[in-house]
């Protein structure tokens, strides 16, 4: 294993690098979980978060990976048999399909081609002919990690506002809560799922069901059987600020002090800021003559970028080199887009700098590897991350 100095590149869509203060949170001592000061972080930290998914509603939070989230979105509404609308944007709407077989749910998924988002107007037409309203929900990811496609959720709302129909609307955002906006209640979402480890900038390990009026409802007569990502008994405890069972105490410190960092740059701010590095990467990616795997400009994504290398040109081996050479670590491609395709996560904790860095480890391996591009990428997107530093401070250097 080759020796390195500096800090790693951690420049993949997820799991995103943690802030030292975030990081000096969790390492504080363990509390007592059912104490008054865990009670007052329970508290805060169930409000704070709500105020990121965009809803005045009750957000839950498990000590578990995304995927436990996805589970309770399923298993708190809907009931065994059920039929589902979902859309295949990529690897992660393909595995949260997989997961509603394995619930014995009946999923109907609309095929897609990985390069686009969530079609509304297909949506719409298929509830149009729903006639006897058998779907009980439309599932959706906002965010397609596996391809850099954002999907349009308030058009999703107002297709099947437009249908007329009676289905519930449960959106994934784990890679875009806290990096892209979203409104769990403008947008009429009734299950908004979310983890720790992207935007939130946390280590893996929490997840999050945001609950509209209407989900609870359903939860009410929802036949599948649940205990531990029941909402009932953890909205009962949360109400006090408390945890059915022991919580992520440590994970949930470290969350206070990253909602106080999401609040104080300002959500506007973060967001602004990640449409900024993702803009600098498609023009560097651009620059060099490579394509990018969204090919919608309305849906790319300003959390991750999914590049496609040449023909004849392995993208794991490209990260690999880059990982020896630079210390950084690149997302890969998944399922059918292993080693076609490489991705560059700039979400969570990063600035103009961050992002140059990355741009140029990647534009070294290129030269490495003997990829052929067209050189000058990085100074690219140099002007883009120097395009907001006031006319002054240009002028000064
Ligand atoms: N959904 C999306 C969009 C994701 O990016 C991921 C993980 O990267 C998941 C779901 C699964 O979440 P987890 O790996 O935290 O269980």
């Amino acid at each position: 294993m080759q020796q390195h100095t500096g800090r790693h590149f951690l420049q993949i869509p997820g799991p995103t690098n943690t802030p030292l203060p975030i990081l000096a949170a969790i390492a504080k001592p363990t509390i007592d979980h059912r104490g008054p000061e865990f009670a007052e972080l329970g508290h805060e930290v169930l409000a704070g978060i709500r105020t990121v998914f965009k809803t005045g509603n009750p957000v839950v939070i498990y000590p578990t990976s995304g995927t436990g989230a996805w589970e309770a979105a399923l298993v708190n509404t809907l009931s065994p048999g059920d039929r589902l609308l979902m859309f295949e944007t990529g690897w992660f709407s393909t595995l949260w399909s997989k997961m509603t077989k394995c619930l014995g749910l009946e999923a109907e998924v609309v095929k897609g081609d990985w390069r686009t988002g969530v079609n509304a107007d297909v949506i719409e037409a298929k509830l149009r002919e729903d006639k006897t309203r058998s779907y009980k929900a439309v599932a959706v990811v906002h965010n397609e990690t596996s391809t850099g496609v954002t999907s349009d959720i308030a058009a999703v709302r107002r297709a099947i506002d437009r249908a007329g129909h009676p289905a519930l609307l449960l959106v994934d955002t784990i890679s875009s809560l806290g990096s892209i906006d979203y409104r769990h209640d403008e947008w009429g979402v009734d299950v908004t799922v979310g983890g720790s480890q992207k935007g939130l900038m946390l280590p893996p390990g929490l997840s999050f069901n945001a609950i509209s009026d209407k989900a609870l409802a359903a939860s009410k007569t929802s036949g599948f059987p649940r205990a531990f990502l029941a909402w009932d008994d953890m909205l009962a405890a949360n109400a006090n600020g408390f945890f059915p069972y022991t919580p992520s105490t440590n994970l949930l410190q470290g969350l206070k002090v990253a909602l106080e960092m999401l609040h104080d740059e300002g959500l506007n701010q973060v967001f602004a800021r990640h449409d900024r590095a993702a803009n600098a990467t498609r023009t560097a990616v651009r620059h060099w003559g490579f394509d990018i795997q969204c090919v919608n400009e309305a849906e790319y994504s300003s959390t991750l970028t999914a590049v496609r290398l040449p023909e004849g040109h392995s993208a794991d081996e490209l990260r690999r080199e880059i990982l020896a050479r630079a210390n950084m670590s690149l997302g890969n491609g998944l399922g059918p887009l292993a080693d076609r395709v490489f991705r560059i996560g700039h979400l969570g904790d990063f600035n103009n700098l961050t992002v140059a860095g990355t741009l140029s480890g990647i534009e070294m391996g290129l030269k490495a590897r003997g990829i052929p591009h067209r050189k000058g990428g990085v100074e690219a997107a140099m002007d883009i991350l120097g395009g907001n530093w006031p006319p002054a401070a240009r002028a000064a250097e």
